[in-house]
């Protein structure tokens, strides 16, 4: 295999976990990468540094990477990484920049990948029906998922080297205005309680707030909902569109478990549905199943789950 190249993933000005998950592909490939992190402060790279299973890192420094410019990110990018396969997080901005890097080097690129099996890299194809294999006849540049791979572990120290770049941003992000949210987001979280268009509006959704704070979990929705009611985030989307989730339980409140739902969440450790239809396709994935409407149940889960946490 050729040279792999990392991209760090970078939020609120540090190192993203998902890094660590980027490093595992790359290994699976078959090399030890180069870590690139975009930055504008190079001492963020040590933490990068730390992880096991890379070769180095290049700690790519200029204000370009305040905010991001697809145009000025993918040249800075292009001009310090060696040839090779590059590998980013399959978020919708690092999506954006593996496709215009691959443009750049006239190399393919494979979006969403979720499997490395053998070299081969495995995504899902045609709303997540099926799933293509793809074999690598060379350089590529290759997007992954977040909580599928293994995070490889803390504890090297690689070298470090810091490069200054410059570029013309074309685009100028003035303003961010990130929705006020104080809750965890559910790519993170160990616990999630999702509600589908079942829970009949927006309002309803205060029931799943009130078990999450007692259970400390976070919020997910099926797109039905956050497309139906604009209060939902798009943040809090599960699914082939939305985010990919590893929880130990995930908890479907009124969601039918469609095809492009069960992508984002099928692989959770367990999965407890609740869906007043007794043939919703969810519960062929559920670990345990209530048949009953949500107004019935989450009451009495609420209520148990307050006496067990007190
Ligand atoms: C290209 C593409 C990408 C997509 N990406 C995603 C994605 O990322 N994530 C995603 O979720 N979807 C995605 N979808 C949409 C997906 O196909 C489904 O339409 C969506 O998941 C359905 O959401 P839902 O289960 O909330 O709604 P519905 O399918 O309408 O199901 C609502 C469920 O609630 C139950 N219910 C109703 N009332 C109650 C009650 N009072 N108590 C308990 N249960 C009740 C019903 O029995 C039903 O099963 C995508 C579709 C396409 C075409």
């Amino acid at each position: 295999m050729s040279q792999t190249i990392v991209i760090a993933e970078i939020a609120k000005g540090a190192i993203h976990p998902t890094t660590a998950e980027l490093v595992t592909a790359a290994n699976a490939l078959g090399s030890a990468p180069i870590v690139i992190v975009p930055c504008t402060d190079s001492t963020i790279a040590d933490t990068a540094a730390s992880i096991q299973g890379i070769s180095k890192v290049i700690a790519l420094k200029s204000d370009i990477f305040a905010t991001y410019d697809a145009s000025s990110w993918a040249t800075a990018i292009d001009t310090i990484a060696p040839s090779g396969t590059i590998i980013a997080s399959a978020n919708p901005q690092s999506k954006d920049l593996a496709a215009r890097l691959a443009a750049r080097r006239n190399i393919p690129v494979v979006q969403d990948v979720v499997a490395i099996e053998g070299g081969n890299l495995v995504s899902p194809i045609y709303s997540g029906k099926a799933m293509q294999t793809v074999s690598l006849g060379g350089d590529a540049v290759v997007s992954v998922r977040a909580n599928i791979f293994t995070a490889s572990a803390q504890g090297a120290s690689a070298d470090v080297s810091v490069v200054d770049a410059t570029g013309d941003v074309a685009t100028a992000v003035e303003e961010f205005l990130a929705r006020a949210s104080t809750r965890l987001d559910v790519a993170e979280a160990n616990i999630i309680i999702s509600g589908g268009r079942g829970m009949g509006s927006p309002d309803n959704f205060s029931h799943l707030e009130k078990i999450a704070d007692t259970i400390g979990a976070a919020v997910g929705a099926s797109r039905a909902a956050v497309d139906t009611w604009e209060p939902i985030s798009h943040s809090m989307q599960v699914g082939q569109t939305g985010k990919t989730v590893n929880p130990n339980l995930y908890i479907a409140v009124g969601i039918s478990g469609a095809i492009q739902h069960l992508a984002g969440m099928r692989s959770s450790k367990y999965i407890v549905a609740i869906n007043k239809d007794a043939d919703a396709p969810i519960f062929q994935h559920a670990d345990y199943g209530i048949v009953a409407t949500w107004e019935e149940t989450l009451p009495v889960l609420q209520a148990s789950l307050s006496a067990m946490m007190n």
